[in-house]
């Protein structure tokens, strides 16, 4: 445990958390008015240990990430290894072995063809590498006028400026910024759900849009299979291949951002594997370090990386300081490890039963107006948004970590639930929506 946070439960809890309430800003909160918050002391296993002593089922994984739980002998063991050697050294002009293990595991389990790595720390920052590497691909090959990027409706790509520009346009989140934010294309998101009948016409308007547009296009981008912060939506994955297809026909290069459903989340190691595809950049992060520390990696086809590299510039023009954290990458070589030998395929279809079995009762409820799951991801969908205010205290009332936002309650638990974990997780979550929602 901490030793400062026992202190302060001690002596100061209040006043710390007073503090916290008038100085720091929390994802998306406001300074005048703050939602609720609560002082978490420690972390082991699926569970979240309040500082009043209160111990919380995590349903998030700390936003898809915490695939092994928290406090994993493994994971900790490799991180106090690695600070012998060394915490952090530049990436410019160096290298070392963590890099190179986890560039090598990354080549090989992510899908086909995509050879060349940029290691980055935020998942928003891979998002920022993979459409610079797209406009300076365009660029190289003598095609500058493809500058822009197609993104789909009630996509999520990060919330850096060129991420929010290719986030779902409709959604008030980014509206404000929009006299800066670079102009993008964007079209329709997929209607067909994962398990309907695919319906051909659902691909139409991308085709529609890719034929007036892609001499303007250097690129398509889009969350493989699960649209998440937009809407938690899964979609048929023959959307994937006519992306992937259509791409093709027109000249334009496909991204698939899978920082959420990367490292197994959605029932395959990688999302694109549900439609058989590969992109020509992939960018993953959250799950990588198993949720200990910021890191992502943007991957690129060899036909992309070469072709920028013998463009004008001559390079790829990103390096930030972080790039290739020796400490996270040794955690990221031993979360991928931990994940194939634990068998994480088997451990996701267990959840996924779960999830299906525990949330079903909710369907019977007024309020609900759709129960969906795929792999370790469960969603409640209400008919009007969540009170944000009554709903979360009543999770943390009954023991449960949950963090619904508008009209979406969901999980994704690490992938280390117990089954009877989960069914007090479910439970609890209709429990809380029958009496809150
Ligand atoms: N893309 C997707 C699909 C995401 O879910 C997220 C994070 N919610 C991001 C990009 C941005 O990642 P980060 O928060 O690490 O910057």
């Amino acid at each position: 445990s901490v030793p400062g946070a026992s202190q302060a439960t001690a002596s100061g809890a209040k006043t710390d958390l007073e503090f916290d309430r008038q100085h720091i800003w929390h994802p998306y909160s406001s300074m005048t008015s703050p939602g609720n918050i609560w002082p978490v002391q420690s972390a082991s296993g699926v569970y979240l240990r309040l500082e009043d002593g209160r111990e919380l089922i995590d349903g998030m994984a700390s936003w898809w990430c915490a695939v092994h739980g928290y406090n994993h002998p493994r994971l900790n063991a490799a991180a106090t290894e690695q600070l012998q050697h060394m915490s952090h050294v530049m990436f410019g002009g160096m290298t070392h072995a963590p890099a190179v293990e986890l560039a090598k595991r990354l080549v090989a389990l992510t899908p086909a063809g995509l050879d060349k790595v940029f290691i980055a720390d935020s998942g928003s920052v891979s998002v920022e590498v993979a459409i610079k590497m797209a406009i300076q691909y365009q660029h190289a090959r003598g095609k500058p006028q493809k500058n822009r990027l197609l993104a789909l409706e009630r996509g999520y790509h990060g919330d850096t400026l060129g991420a929010m520009s290719l986030c779902d346009p409709t959604r008030g989140m980014h509206h404000l910024f929009s006299g800066i934010l670079p102009q993008q294309f964007f079209v329709a998101a997929p209607q067909t759900g994962f398990d309907e009948d695919w319906n051909d016409q659902d691909s139409e308007p991308l085709r529609q849009i890719l034929s007036q547009h892609h001499q303007d296009i250097a690129a398509l981008i889009l969350e493989p299979i699960v649209q998440g912060a937009g809407g938690m939506r899964f979609y048929h994955p023959q959307y994937l291949r006519q992306a992937r297809a259509l791409c093709d026909e027109f000249d334009v290069l496909l991204i698939a951002d899978e920082i959420a459903t990367g490292f197994g989340r959605s029932g395959r190691l990688f999302a694109c594997e549900h439609a058989a595809i590969s992109p020509d950049i992939l960018c993953v992060g959250k799950a990588i370090t198993g949720g200990y520390m910021t890191l992502a990696a943007t991957l690129a086809s060899t036909q992309v990386a070469e072709t920028i590299s013998q463009g004008e510039a001559g390079c790829f023009m990103h390096g930030p300081t972080f790039m290739g954290n020796p400490l996270a990458c040794r955690v990221a070589c031993e979360s991928i490890d931990l994940l194939l030998e634990n068998n994480w395929q088997t451990q996701v279809q267990r959840i996924e039963q779960g999830l299906l079995q525990g949330l079903a009762p909710a369907r019977q409820l007024d309020s609900v107006a759709d129960v969906r799951v795929l792999g370790a991801i469960g969603v409640i969908e209400m008919k009007q948004p969540v009170d944000m205010t009554r709903l979360q205290p009543a999770c943390v009332e009954r023991g449960i970590w949950i963090r619904p936002f508008g009209t979406l309650v969901y999980v994704m638990p690490p992938f280390i639930m117990t089954d009877d974990e989960l069914a007090t997780l479910t439970a609890a979550m209709v429990a809380a929506i029958a009496v809150s929602g």
